[in-house]
This record gives structure tokens, C-alpha cells and sequence, in this order.
């Protein structure tokens, strides 16, 4: 059974949950801090390694933390959350599938901007990361997941957007 995908890809990651939003987020175990994606809250590996789960590799990391918050998602599981952000994500995940029908959308290019700064915010934190991850931010720059696939196509092909052979995308730095 192959259920990682990429099985090269055996970095041990830790999926955990953050102990000020309870949401579900994702660290390499060898890295010393993490902020959440999602309130920033800085976490020390070490003392959280022994709270979550270990999963090989970043696509198993991440889909685990997709799946985790899909259960947040559940009614019975949202008194665990001191913020209810959990309807945003069941909305986005609806969205998400909407959007493989509506790839190209000409409002695109009314979200170049916001895009660019979450491209350079997120280039910040992360050299490289996963389309996930670009999701998970988007709707903080009210950026809408129906032309977030138009703005990643004109971005890798202006070049401003790198994917690597692991579905990672970084950014080309101005320098
Ligand atoms: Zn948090």
C-alpha cells in the first residue's frame, strides 16, 4: 500500500495540534520552532513532539493535516475549538472543489497584488512549501480559491513562482 505518494519523501514530520487554536498544522521534527499557520502562535518542537503524530514526509504531513481539519469541520468536534474557524475551512474546502471547473477566471487579475504579497510573506517563512499551504493563506489576503489557480499559472509562467519535481513552490528573489 502506498498511501504517502511520494515515497522518496521520508522526512519525518510532525502533525500537531496548536495548543492556543487547536488547529492542525505540520512541522519537520528536526526544525526548533514553528509558528502556526494560522494564529502564529510559536511553538517549540521539542516540547510538542510528544502531542502529535509522526508521519513520513511533507505530502503525508500534509494531507494528514488536511484530514484532521476536515474533522474539525464536523459539528461534534467544534466545541474542541476555542475559535471557530472551522466553518472558513469547510467553506474553503467546498470551494476547492468547485474550483476544477473553473480554472480560468478573468477576475485574476484584480487579486495580482494581494497575491504578490502573500508570494513575499510566505517566501519569508518558508523556502519552499506546498500548494496547501498557498490555500491556507489565501483567504487572508481575500484572495478567492476560484482565481487562486490562474494566479499560480500566470506566476510560474512570469516566472515569479518556482514548482519543483515535489509539487513545492518557492519564489525567485528580486536579487
Ligand atoms: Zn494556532
Amino acid at each position: 500500500m502506498n498511501e504517502l505518494g511520494f515515497t522518496k519523501d521520508t522526512t519525518p514530520y510532525l502533525v500537531f495540534k496548536c495548543n492556543k487554536c487547536k488547529q492542525y498544522s505540520y512541522v519537520k521534527v528536526t526544525q526548533k520552532t514553528k509558528k502556526c499557520l494560522r494564529c502564529g502562535h510559536s511553538h517549540q518542537v521539542k516540547l510538542i513532539v510528544n502531542s502529535g503524530m509522526i508521519v513520513n514526509g511533507m505530502t503525508a504531513a500534509v494531507n494528514r493535516v488536511k484530514e484532521l481539519q476536515n474533522q474539525l469541520g464536523d459539528p461534534q468536534f467544534r466545541t474542541e475549538s476555542e475559535f471557530i474557524m472551522a466553518p472558513r475551512i469547510r467553506e474553503q474546502s467546498s470551494q476547492l472543489h468547485k474550483k476544477s471547473r473553473m480554472i480560468y477566471n478573468d477576475g485574476a487579475e484584480n487579486y495580482l497584488e494581494a497575491f504578490n504579497v502573500l508570494l513575499r510573506d510566505l517566501s519569508h517563512r518558508y523556502s519552499s512549501f506546498p500548494l496547501y499551504l498557498i490555500e491556507a493563506m489565501a483567504s487572508d489576503y481575500k484572495i478567492p480559491l476560484s482565481v487562486l489557480k490562474d494566479l499560480i499559472f500566470r506566476g510560474i509562467t512570469n516566472k515569479i513562482l518556482i514548482k519543483d519535481n515535489n509539487n513545492h513552490y518557492s519564489v525567485r528573489s528580486n536579487d
